[in-house]
C-alpha cells in the first residue's frame, strides 16, 4: 500500500509513518514528489492489511493511504509519477535524450575493444558495451575473456570518457563487475534469476535489466521490482526481443513493450535490435523505429570486422552501417523528442490511471 502524506507534512511526521511501518518488520521507501511525500509500503503485510490501513490513516500528517492495484509497486508510475534519470559519469538515461549503447557483442581482445570504442564515441554512442562473461547457448563457444575483459573495458572508460555497461550472470560475479563497471547488465537468461537481481540491486551501481525471451511485461516489471526492492532506484529496462511462433528474426521486438512499460512504469526503457533481430541488416530498421515509438536509447553491437567476430557474427554492425544507423536514429529522435512526454505519459491523461491507455483492454476495442 501506498501512504500518501499531506501537503506540508513535517519530517517528523514522516518519520513517525515510516516508524510504524518498520515497527511491523515492514520496509518503507519514500517518493519526495513535487508536492507531497508517498511512502510504499513493502514487505508481506497479508492479514495485517485492514488494521494496519487503519492505524496509518490515523498517523499524524497522512492523508490518505490506497492500496496499489499492481503487483510490483516501487516501479510503478502510481508511486512514482516522474520519470527516472539516472546519471552515470557523463551520461544521463531517461532525461528525453538519446541514449547509445554500443560496442562489440564480446570483447575479443584489448585491440578489438579499443578500436570500436574510439569509432562508436566518435559517432555518437553515449554508453560502451562489450561482454566480458558471456551467456553462451554452448557450452563449446567462446565464453569471454572474463576478468581480463572488465579490465579492458575500464582501460576503454579512460580512453573515451564514457561510461561502460557490461553483463554479470551470477551473484558471484556481482563485486568484480561493479568494481570495473558503470552499469551492471542482467541478460535475458538470467530475468528471474532472484538472487542476481537482488545482489545486484544491493550493489550500488545502475542496473540494465534485460526482459526474459520468454517473460511477460508484468513478469519482466516484477523482475525490475525486485532490484528497486532491495534498494537500488536506478534501473533500465531494455527490450531484446521475445520467443514468438515467428522464426525469420531472431526474436521478435516487441515494440508496442516500450510504451507500455512507460505508461506503467517510471523508469527508462532502450530496445536491442542486435539481439531483437540477429541480423545486420535489420538493426537499422528496428532501432529506428525503437525511438520512434519513444524508447530512452537503443544498444547496438559493432565489431571491427563482423564476420570475424567469436559471437553473434550475423548481427554485428560493422562501423559505416553504424554510422549510417546513427545518422537516422538522429534525425528520428530530433523528430520524436517533443512528443516524449506525449508517448510517455501523454496517453495517461495526467495521471497514472486516467485517460485513454486503461481504456479497451486486451478485448477492448472493434
Ligand atoms: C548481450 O547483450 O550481450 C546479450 C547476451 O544479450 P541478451 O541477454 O539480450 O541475449
Ligand atoms: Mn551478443
Amino acid at each position: 500500500m501506498f501512504v500518501v502524506m499531506r501537503t506540508g507534512a513535517t519530517d517528523a511526521e514522516v518519520n513517525g509513518v515510516k516508524g510504524l511501518i518498520l515497527a511491523e518488520g515492514l520496509t518503507p521507501f519514500e517518493n519526495a514528489g513535487a508536492d507531497r511525500v508517498v511512502i510504499a509500503v513493502v514487505g508481506e503485510i497479508g492479514a495485517r492489511r485492514p488494521q494496519l490501513k487503519a492505524r496509518l490513516e490515523a498517523t499524524p500528517g497522512v492523508a490518505t493511504v490506497t492500496a496499489i492495484s499492481k503487483p510490483y509497486k516501487l516501479v510503478s508510475r502510481e508511486f512514482h509519477p516522474e520519470d527516472t534519470v539516472i546519471r552515470v559519469l557523463d551520461a544521463v538515461i531517461g532525461d528525453g535524450s538519446l541514449t547509445v549503447m554500443a560496442g562489440p557483442c564480446s570483447i575479443e581482445s584489448r585491440e578489438q575493444l579499443l578500436e570500436t570504442v574510439d569509432f562508436v564515441a566518435a559517432h555518437g554512442a553515449t554508453v560502451i558495451r562489450g561482454g566480458a562473461f558471456k551467456p553462451r547457448t554452448s557450452p563449446y563457444s567462446f565464453q569471454g575473456l572474463g576478468v581480463e575483459g572488465l579490465r579492458y573495458l575500464a582501460e576503454a572508460r579512460e580512453r573515451t570518457g564514457l561510461p561502460v555497461i557490461t553483463e554479470v550472470m551470477e551473484p558471484s560475479q556481482v563485486d568484480i563487475v561493479a568494481e570495473y563497471a558503470d552499469i551492471l547488465q542482467i541478460g535475458t537468461r538470467n530475468m528471474q534469476n532472484f538472487s542476481l537481481l537482488l545482489a545486484c540491486g544491493r550493489a550500488g551501481r545502475p542496473v540494465m535489466l534485460k526482459r526474459g525471451f520468454g517473460a511477460t511485461i508484468e513478469e519482466w516489471l516484477m523482475a525490475a521490482e525486485y532490484i528497486a526492492s532491495a534498494g537500488n532506484p536506478s534501473i533500465v529496462l531494455c527490450e531484446r526481443g521475445i520467443r514468438t511462433f515467428e522464426t525469420y528474426a531472431r526474436n521478435t521486438l516487441d515494440l508496442t513493450a516500450v510504451p507500455v512499460v512507460h505508461h506503467l512504469t517510471h523508469l527508462p526503457v532502450v530496445v536491442d535490435p542486435s539481439h531483437a533481430t540477429g541480423k545486420r541488416w535489420l538493426v537499422k530498421p528496428l532501432a529506428i523505429g525503437g525511438v520512434a515509438v519513444g524508447a530512452d536509447g537503443i544498444m547496438v553491437e559493432v565489431h571491427p570486422r563482423p564476420d570475424e567476430a567469436l559471437s553473434d557474427a550475423e548481427q554485428q554492425l560493422d562501423f559505416p552501417a553504424f554510422a549510417s544507423m546513427m545518422d537516422a536514429v538522429t534525425a528520428v529522435h530530433e523528430h520524436v523528442r517533443d512528443l516524449h512526454g506525449d508517448l510517455v505519459r501523454g496517453a495517461n491523461g495526467g495521471g497514472a490511471n486516467g485517460g485513454g491507455a486503461n481504456g479497451g483492454g486486451p478485448t477492448g476495442g472493434a
